[in-house]
């Protein structure tokens, strides 16, 4: 072993020379090698969730309290973030992603975007529970005018657990956040290694670390600091978007009624009779209403409620006067947009006190 030494050890710094000298090392690298000059700032927005969360144990991955732990020890924790960015740390709110309502959505909203207003900020991530991170990520990528990376991640386990995820998810995206190859891909979402669009990511599984994806698949993955993108989105958002964050003050309350055998009348009657501005209607199937069902939205619809049918399956869309006659009726179809999400862009698009037809084109076009 000890004669063999000196000769791996030759062998090895030959074949360093040969790295050094070779034509082929430049262009083996296709993701550029982070550059080490002046750091990127990233500043991290803490709202709460399990990736600052903290449980009794090592051994409770599951039971835990959620928004315990506060954003500088957040950062703290993770030293390795300042080999990526100058990172600075904002404390939006403490709470778990379930708690959150138009109020905190909107504040949140005003403070990413006056932070990417910033010139001195190159990317911002958003630290957030994993319940509602779909929803706030689209309604980011809705909202925020500006094409610097906006990075949204959680994690499903607390920091004290065993095999946490949320350190390596952090790393992750302020390293995404970073990187200016995430510039003007809409708002994203870092998660167990993939990159999501936030407009079609989705929570799917509640209890594993591979719980967030998208049925159009991931953007692309982070390894070692560095994003592999593999395609693009091709809807509108954040600089091509209609909606302005800086011009919202509140947002119209919009109800979901679930779909299900023997589903009966109550839930639209109720969201009707509450005067709300939207139903999304999350129907069985390819957004089907029952036939006892059909009475009660039209008498919404004359209301002035606008009827959205979305559908309770996770994949697949909904066909426009297919199951029901949408044009007969004055209803809009949710596209591919799950019921949650659709809730908000109805919230948004009901900002702009918008006919039907205006409404289904920003469902077509978002
Ligand atoms: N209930 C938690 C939350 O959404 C779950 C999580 O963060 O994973 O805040």
């Amino acid at each position: 072993m000890n004669l063999m030494m000196p000769l791996l050890r030759r062998s090895v710094s030959s074949l360093l020379m040969v790295a050094a000298i070779s034509p082929f090392t430049a262009c083996a690298q296709t993701p550029a090698a982070p550059v080490a000059t002046k750091k990127p700032v990233v500043v991290v927005v803490a709202t709460g969730g399990t990736i600052a969360g903290a449980g009794a144990s090592s051994a409770n991955s599951a039971t835990y309290q959620a928004a315990k732990v506060p954003v500088d020890k957040l950062i703290a924790g993770l030293p390795e973030l300042a080999d990526v960015a100058e990172v600075r740390g904002q404390q939006a709110f403490q709470i778990a992603s379930e708690s959150f309502t138009n109020e905190k959505l909107v504040a949140l909203g005003k403070q990413v975007s006056a932070l990417v207003k910033d010139p001195s900020v190159n990317g911002v991530v958003i630290t957030h529970g994993t319940d509602t991170l779909e929803e706030t990520s689209f309604f980011l990528n809705l909202v925020i005018r500006s094409d610097k990376p906006i990075v949204v991640v959680g994690s499903m386990r607390p920091g004290t657990a065993l095999s946490a995820d949320g350190a390596l998810n952090l790393y992750d995206a302020v390293s995404l956040a970073a990187s200016p190859s995430a510039r003007g891909k809409g708002v994203l979402v870092m998660m167990n290694d993939d990159i999501l669009s936030g407009r079609d990511v989705a929570k799917r599984v509640n209890i594993k670390t591979n719980a967030f994806g998208s049925q159009w698949g991931p953007l692309g993955m982070m390894v070692e600091r560095r994003a592999y993108w593999f395609r693009a989105p091709v809807k509108r958002q954040t600089t091509k978007s209609e909606f302005d964050i800086d011009t919202i003050t509140t947002l119209p309350e919009v109800a979901i009624v679930y779909g299900s055998g023997n589903m009966g009348t109550l839930g639209v009657e109720a969201a009707t009779k509450a005067g709300v501005k939207a139903i999304v209607h999350a129907g069985t199937g390819n957004g089907s209403v029952p036939d006892y069902g059909v009475e009660g939205l039209k008498a919404a619809r004359a209301a002035g409620i606008q009827i959205i049918r979305s559908s309770r399956i996770a994949d697949g869309f909904v066909l426009r006067n297919s199951e029901q006659p949408d044009d007969k009726y004055d209803w809009v179809v949710a596209h591919d947009l799950n019921p949650q999400k659709a809730k908000i862009l109805a919230a948004l698009a009901l900002t702009k006190a918008t006919s039907s037809a205006d409404l289904q084109r920003m469902f077509w076009e978002y």
